[in-house]
């Protein structure tokens, strides 16, 4: 898979060269390239944002410096570009998103900053790309950086050989293998810690019988914590 990131912040990405994403990139499995944006301003100061049309607090970033960007990146490779645009108007980011993006040739991360970027270019990104508006949350953040890094770390860990045994990807937490449901707590060596022991069962040897007391506390936790995955209301 290919990956581009477009930012004015680079630096935000060097932890991609860490754990099981940098491994994927040593390996060949993923081709990461991160460009700074200010690559495409032709100012002395490489300007990327000027103030809002209508007034109002902030600044906006410019169209001409995305435009040329997106431009050249299309022009360096002929995988088809899905634009990934960080933004908290965007659809919530889930794991279904994750697959579905980790199924894609070629992601273009577009990290806006400031009050975000000209609509102009989304726009007109749409007429030529696909274009997936995502959010991490109901909240604010500074840039695109922090939820771009999340989405690649996301989308990585499920391409093929990434994560040593691939059964840990159907068990986990909103995973379909686990129906979708929070994991079930998960325990270690030593049996007793603190006068705390492991549930019994997890020590029987009885696979149907732990797998039966895993679905249950999946269940559990799932009611507790997050009911709307599970179609209630939070009460
Ligand atoms: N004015 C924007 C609004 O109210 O929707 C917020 C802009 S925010 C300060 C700057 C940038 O951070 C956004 O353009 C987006 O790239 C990123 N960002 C902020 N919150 C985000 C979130 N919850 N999910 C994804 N990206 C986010």
């Amino acid at each position: 898979m290919r990956l581009d990131v477009v930012s004015i912040f680079p630096d935000y990405f060097a932890p991609l060269g860490l754990s099981l994403v940098g491994k994927a990139i040593a390996a060949g499995t993923v081709d990461l390239a991160v460009h700074d944006l200010r690559t495409w301003t032709h100012d002395r100061h490489h300007t990327t944002d000027d103030t809002p049309y209508g007034g109002g607090a902030g600044m906006v970033m410019k169209p001409e410096p995305w435009g040329e960007a997106l431009d050249a990146l299309e022009a360096a490779s002929p995988l088809p570009m899905t634009i990934v645009v960080p933004t908290p108007a965007g659809r919530p980011f889930t794991q279904a998103m994750a697959y579905e993006l980790a199924a894609r040739e070629r992601l273009v991360f577009a990290c806006g900053r400031y009050e975000g970027i000209d609509q102009r270019v989304i726009d007109h990104c749409r007429e030529r790309y696909d274009v997936v508006e995502v959010s991490l949350g109901d909240y604010v953040l500074n840039g695109g950086e922090v939820a771009s890094l999340a989405v690649i770390e996301a989308v990585v860990r499920l391409l093929p050989g990434v994560i040593g045994n691939p059964d840990s990807l159907l068990e986990e937490s909103h995973s379909t293998g686990n129906e979708q449901l929070l994991e079930y707590p998960n325990y270690t060596k030593p049996p007793v810690w603190r006068d705390r022991a492991v549930p019994e069962v997890l020590l029987s040897g009885n696979h149907a019988l732990i797998a039966k007391w895993r679905r249950e506390r999946a269940m559990e936790r799932t009611r507790e914590r997050r009911p709307d995955l599970l179609g209630e209301d939070f009460s």
